[in-house]
């Protein structure tokens, strides 16, 4: 008889190495300096630029590959780490991907992957229950919150010209009535490009106040401008301001004038996921699509965007992909019928895995503990002679403007300081840095050791 292990052999020492380097980074996090030593050219040098003629070994090709990378890699995940958006990583999503690219199931039919589409369908259903939307609501997993704009505008694109009578799954929008398009003036570019992917073109900006929330009097407005069919953006968490628009009144007015609603909310629709910050989405779930990420607020590993649909009918109209050899399910809807992909690793199961560990008052508590961590930076921030907090911080981020420096000067300092790293940006006519807090290690004291390194990169 063959050796039970046989299969397994060419694996073990590959995965053991791979996860002891993995450890080794891991536990290195808290205290790496954050900013990568080596460029992309120096690492290509270290990777070798040339296509090897003959093979290696595995496990070889792994510590070479990891001794090569390492240099190169930003701590992203460190608690101090408050670049653009970005989550950190939970132990169980982490471990949970791990599986996933061990299991490499193709996640398209369910009856196919029945075990990883079950985890990823549940992980959907609990984050929209989180999320307060809907029940008829369907989500699909993405690759990020761009995709998940692309997929829910496409839905929204579909239903609004069959409402005008326009078969556009036949005809595509060559020869359709004309979409208007509206969003707030701060909208995110990724829904800008989804709408261009869409073919729908530049949407009319709607003006937005001082924390660039979209003005609902300058939304009814715009809406009486036109009619026939149209598509309106809100968006929960602008970038800078971390505000969300006033949903109950752009909500109505925007139903009002039989438009589709999409709510870009890759960060800050997870408000809605603790009592104490639900107030800032209030009304959120009347919307027909949301766009959000697990990868930001969740501290998901990349790749984790969800896309929710209130009329799963308009999804699966505008992504249905279907062949003889290609059966639908039995029951429930594929994931073919969610989102872009065919071939597709179960993107949704360590999503899955963060949920069931932090459990509904644990996700509360991770919203809090970021919520609270960018009151203490702007706190601190404010105390700085010199220092301006331009934002009402009411959610993750605080946007720093500092009397008479050159921001993109004093990120540098930070960055070659090492301890943390943030970065400039333009709001309201300033050159500001811009702290987006968005990890789950950002406790009191990483924002003491951050304030501390601005304050000696305020001296440097
Ligand atoms: C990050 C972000 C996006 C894009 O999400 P990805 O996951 O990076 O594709 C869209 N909108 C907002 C408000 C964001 O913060």
């Amino acid at each position: 008889m063959e050796p039970a292990s046989r299969f397994g052999d060419e694996y073990r020492a590959p995965m053991e190495s791979a996860a002891r380097l993995a450890g080794r980074w891991i536990d290195g996090v808290a205290e790496r300096p954050i900013a990568p030593r080596a460029g992309v050219e120096q690492v290509k040098d270290a990777l070798g630029r040339r296509l090897p003629e003959h093979g290696s070994d595995a496990t070889e090709v792994v510590e070479a590959l990891a001794a090569a990378v390492e240099p190169g890699l930003m701590v992203m995940q460190s608690p101090r780490f408050y670049g653009w958006v970005i989550g950190g990583t939970a132990p169980a999503a982490l471990a949970a991907d791990w599986l996933v690219s061990a299991w490499d199931q193709n996640t398209v039919l369910r009856d196919m992957a029945p075990g990883v589409s079950a985890a990823e369908e549940l992980a959907g259903e609990w984050a929209c229950d989180l999320l307060g939307l809907p029940a008829s609501t369907v989500a699909g997993f993405t690759t990020g919150a761009t995709t998940a704009n692309l997929v829910a505008l496409a839905a929204a694109r579909h239903a609004v010209l069959a409402r005008a009578g326009w078969d556009d799954l036949r005809y595509g929008i060559q020869g359709a009535p004309r979409i208007r398009v509206l969003a707030g003036a701060e909208h995110h570019p990724s829904v800008d490009v989804a709408l261009r992917v869409l073919g729908l073109g530049l949407p009319v900006d709607v003006a937005a106040d001082d924390q660039g929330r979209i003005r609902p009097d300058a939304l009814e407005a715009a809406l009486a401008e036109g009619d026939g069919p149209a598509i309106v953006c809100l968006q929960a968490g602008n970038v800078h301001s971390g505000a969300s628009d006033p949903f109950e009144a752009s909500v109505e007015l925007a139903h009002g004038a039989g438009t589709w609603v999409h709510v870009d909310g890759a960060f800050g629709l997870w408000a809605a996921a603790s009592p104490r910050t639900r107030h800032l989405v209030a009304g959120v779930e009347r919307a027909d699509s949301w766009a959000t990420d697990a990868h930001k607020t969740l501290n998901v590993p990349y790749d984790a965007g969800i896309v929710a649909v209130a009329d799963p009918a308009a999804l699966v109209a505008a992504m249905a992909m279907h062949a003889a050899y290609l059966p639908a399910a039995e029951s429930g809807i594929d994931v073919s019928d969610r989102v872009l992909e065919l071939s597709r690793r179960a993107r949704g199961v360590p999503t899955y895995a963060a949920l069931r560990a932090l459990g509904r008052d644990g996700v509360a508590a991770l919203v809090d503990g970021l919520v609270a961590a960018a009151t203490g930076l702007a706190e601190g921030l404010r105390g700085m002679p010199g220092v301006e907090v331009l934002n009402d911080v009411v959610f993750t981020q605080v946007c720093a403007a500092f009397d008479g420096r050159d921001v993109a000067a004093l990120a540098r300092v930070l960055d070659a300081d090492g301890v943390a790293l943030a970065h400039p940006s333009h709001w309201r006519g300033r050159d500001i840095l811009r702290f987006s807090v968005s990890n789950r290690g950002t406790d009191a004291s990483a924002v003491e050791a951050t304030l501390a390194a601005v304050r000696r990169a305020l001296r440097g």
